[in-house]
């Protein structure tokens, strides 16, 4: 499933990236429309052509299409991720090795050797993990891996679906 994410819902699309969700972000189309804020009609365009389904907080742009899109209520992204779960059936069991760029949506590759990033990663976070990723885009090439900051969605997700 491709997903389309409307512009105040940035962290959403992050975290949907993260969980290995291909995930387009509106604001990252100002650059490919040359204009900004994109306009609903040009948004509507791209998802039909790609094949993606619109997240919205925007009531109006999501009635207007449907199964295409879904429409979010409330606050915060772990209430918005359990609503992805409940409607689209998303499941957020993290795997790095499918996990996409957060910063820019592209697919990540294992890093062989990790002595190639020494100098790239803090000191602590080089000694204590021995598995990274980079991001495959060579315009941002950012750097993964399973670190507390996971551990800590991963809980918080638990307690927001068992409720
Ligand atoms: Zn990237």
């Amino acid at each position: 499933m491709k997903l389309l994410v409307d512009a105040m819902l940035g962290r959403l699309a992050r975290f949907l990236r993260i969980f290995g969700y291909d995930t387009i972000y509106a604001n990252d189309l100002i650059d490919y429309f040359k204009i900004n804020p994109v306009p609903d009609e040009k948004l509507i365009e791209y998802a039909q052509k790609n094949n993606r389904i619109i997240i919205t907080k925007d009531y109006p742009l999501s009635k207007g299409l449907r199964n295409k899109s879904l429409y979010l209520k409330g606050e915060g992204v772990y209430n918005y991720l359990y609503q992805l779960k409940r409607r689209l059936g998303l499941s957020f069991d993290f795997k790095i090795e499918r996990a996409r760029c957060s910063n820019c949506n592209s697919p990540l590759k294992k890093i062989k050797d990790k002595s190639l990033i020494k100098n790239i990663v803090l000191k602590d976070t080089f000694n204590h993990y021995n598995e990274f990723f980079q991001c495959s885009n060579l315009d941002c090439k950012k750097i993964y891996w399973k670190g507390t900051h996971i551990e800590d969605i991963e809980n918080k997700l638990e307690k927001k679906f068992n409720i």
